[in-house]
């Protein structure tokens, strides 16, 4: 499975703006945005002047960065989304949104969706009890998350466990730190999700 391995500040200086893709080093002052905020290069710090294009190239590119999907599969999303009754930019944010690792990492049992995705890949998560070890699996409404038993008492889920508490997850999902359970309680809807995405622009970027 293909990914991302350079360095993912160099994204966020790319797109401007903080794509949280380190977890709690993002929070700090050593945040390459704060200390550099921006485009990494040499001419980083000249004049940008971006054309129609090359806006809504930006946009599409920031998604695919926070979910950290590659542009293949993120087409596919794209493709998926059109196909779907409803709004297709709104579609795709859901898909996204529903993706294995994302959950993992808004139920606040990773500090980012990188760390989430090795979690996954490391057969620290079940779906409806039996397990799943591929980050882009995709949730549906009703779909119960939890630690593999064997794991359970293991850093690095028993760490993520114990400093649930102090953390606040969207309404749609909840995830229960007695039982150790989670649950997608319902489809997220655009309101829910909160990071600055015009989701239009990539879709008038693939309608080219
Ligand atoms: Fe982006 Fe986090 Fe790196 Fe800051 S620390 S530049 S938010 S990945």
């Amino acid at each position: 499975m293909a990914r991302y391995t350079g360095s993912v500040c160099r994204l966020c200086r790319r797109e401007g703006m903080k794509l949280f893709l380190k977890g709690y080093r993002c929070e700090t002052a050593k945040c390459a945005i704060e200390k550099r905020g921006y485009a990494p290069g040499q001419h980083g710090q000249g004049r940008k002047k971006f054309s129609e294009y090359g806006i809504q190239l930006r946009e599409k590119q920031k998604v695919k960065r926070i979910y950290g999907v590659l542009e293949k599969p993120f087409r596919a999303y794209f493709a998926r989304a059109e196909r779907k009754k409803g709004v297709a930019g709104e579609n795709l944010l859901q898909t996204l949104e529903l993706r294995m690792d994302n959950i993992i990492y808004r139920m606040g049992l990773a500090p980012s969706r990188n760390a989430a995705r090795q979690l996954v890949r490391h057969n620290h998560f079940t779906v409806n009890g039996r397990k799943v070890n591929i980050p882009s699996y995709i949730l549906s409404k009703g779909d119960e998350i939890a630690p593999a038993q064997k794991k359970i008492g293991k850093f690095p889920v028993k760490t993520a466990l114990e400093s649930m508490k102090d953390k606040s997850q969207p309404h749609w999902l909840i995830f229960d730190v007695e039982s150790k359970k989670g649950i997608v309680q319902d489809l997220p809807t655009r309101e829910d999700i909160t990071i600055p995405i015009e989701e239009q622009l990539i879709v008038e970027l693939y309608s080219r």
